[in-house]
């Protein structure tokens, strides 16, 4: 049996005449920006999430870079962003005039480690990036009571984690401002790039709206100087019809996961993501620890099992961030772990038998 890491066509397949009729609706409409397939799934995904404002961008590295700099932030301020993550995270502060400031993870969540939060706080800190990162929920009710404490906005990148809730709420709505991706691997993913940003916040939602689109409202009346980064109507369509499924994808998503636990509970040489109390996870990715991570993923791809990595250089030891000069000390738990992390394949489209032989082949693999 082949497991492939994804499959996208299995989804395009149980949905095409559904997403060819919406992609045809906007062609014949000729209504390629905006519009009203754009004003409708903007507001879908705004109600779904249960924000106040919804702003669609070109992509998820966009919308953090413009809710970043939507905050005013002097150009010295410092921005606290897990040591772990897709690079957009930490890019995004560069882009937006800003300084990175990493934090290691947890060893058993995966996420940022609030106990170390505290330490890095300076007179130049501005704000705490919650990463969601493969889909649970970071502890974010300890980021925010830290940032009520020390006065710091908290930024929540939800790239990976569309529904995911804490103590039943969305992430999204728990920090000021909050991003997601609609990369096509994404939970809910655009056929090309797309992203888009939520707030409660009117002051700040106007600033994104504005200068996601030329700093303006109105056609030729720009207020400031932005960007072009909007969300294309084509994809919009495609998004509004994959949202009416996302409950559903990540109901399954979590089945696969249970099963998964369950299987991989004893194992001794094993370790699965925590998930933290009151969370509800959307599986993105399903992250474990393996000692002996060459061998294994060998042993699942002779089985042809597709596995990951995410991520194989943890953000301060890329050589894009090099004049930090940080050290295995500096971030001990992101230095062991990006030795050790492997993704095994999740998505809704896995049928139990592909499950099955996953549990059965990782069962089977002799650790040394
Ligand atoms: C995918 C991703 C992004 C960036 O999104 P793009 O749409 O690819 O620009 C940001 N942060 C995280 C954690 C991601 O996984």
């Amino acid at each position: 049996m082949k497991v492939p890491f994804l499959d996208l066509k299995a989804q395009y397949a149980a949905l095409k005449s559904e997403i060819d009729e919406a992609i045809e609706e906007v062609i014949t409409s000729c209504s390629f920006i905006g519009g009203k397939v754009y004003g409708r799934f903007r507001e879908n995904f705004r109600q779904y999430i249960g924000a106040k404002h919804a702003i669609m961008v070109g992509n998820g590295t966009d919308a953090l870079e413009i809710a970043i700099k939507a905050l005013e932030l002097d150009a010295e301020s410092e921005i606290i962003v897990p040591a772990n993550s897709f690079i957009a995270s930490s890019e995004a502060v560069t882009t937006a005039g800003h300084k990175v400031v990493f934090c290691d993870i947890d060893d058993d969540t995966f996420n940022i480690d609030v106990s170390k939060i505290e330490s890095l706080i300076t007179a130049k800190t501005k704000a705490i990036m919650a990463v969601h990162l493969y889909g649970q929920p970071c502890d974010t009710r300890a980021l925010k009571s830290i940032c009520e404490k020390h006065d710091l906005f908290l930024i929540e990148d939800c790239a990976q984690a569309h529904g995911a809730q804490m103590s039943g709420k969305n992430v999204g709505t728990i920090g000021d401002i909050a991003t997601f991706s609609f990369y096509p691997g994404k939970n809910l993913g655009a056929y090309g790039d797309g992203g888009a940003i939520v707030t409660d916040n009117d002051k700040l939602a106007t600033f994104c709206q504005m200068y996601a689109n030329h700093g303006r409202i109105e056609k030729y009346n720009h207020e400031f100087e932005g960007v072009n980064s909007r969300l294309d109507t084509l994809q919009c369509a495609v998004l509004d019809v994959k949202l009416r499924y996302l409950p559903e994808w990540n109901e399954k998503r979590r089945a696969v996961a249970e099963r998964y636990y369950k299987a991989f509970r004893d194992l001794s040489w094993m370790r699965c993501q925590a998930q933290l109390e009151d969370t509800l996870g959307v599986f993105h990715l399903f992250a474990v620890r393996v000692k002996d991570r060459d061998s294994f993923i060998n042993h699942l791809q002779e089985s042809k099992i597709q596995p990951g990595i995410h991520y194989p250089i943890g953000l301060p030891f890329l050589k894009a961030y090099e004049h930090l000069s940080a050290t295995a000390e500096d971030f001990p738990i992101t230095h062991a772990h990006q030795n050790e992390i492997v993704s095994l394949p999740i998505y809704p489209e896995m049928s139990d038998e592909m499950v099955s032989y996953v549990i059965r082949t990782v069962q089977e693999f002799k650790h040394s």
